[in-house]
């Protein structure tokens, strides 16, 4: 009699924090259409902005880490509004390692 251990590691445990978040995750609300809207995960909420690329009010483009595994995230807001009911449109997307350094690189205006 043997025992067989049996264990197949997963090649990268899910995070505990962004796991649910994927590889992107689109969140889209319209007003006065709830139900057209869509939200994203809350795990979103954990992750800490740790660079401004872009805010204007109604445009943000951030980029974000997730405290947990310290994968980067880049998000961005669009918000539209129309006479109709105001747009908005949220984006979360996984950057890799190199795609996290190109962004990282850049900078804002030097003085
Ligand atoms: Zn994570």
């Amino acid at each position: 009699m043997s025992k067989s251990k049996k264990s197949d590691p997963p090649p990268k445990p899910a995070c505990d924090t962004c796991g649910v978040i994927g590889q992107k995750a689109f969140a889209f609300e319209k007003n006065g259409w709830p139900e057209e809207t869509t939200h994203l995960p809350a795990a979103a909420n954990n992750l800490k902005t740790i660079r401004v690329i872009k805010d204007s009010g109604s445009r943000k483009f951030l980029v974000q880490q997730c405290p947990g595994c310290g994968d980067y995230f880049t998000y961005e807001l669009d918000y539209e509004f129309l006479a109709g009911g105001s747009e908005d449109e949220e984006s979360l997307i996984r950057l890799t390692k190199s795609e996290a350094r190109e962004i990282l690189k850049k900078r804002k205006h030097r003085s």
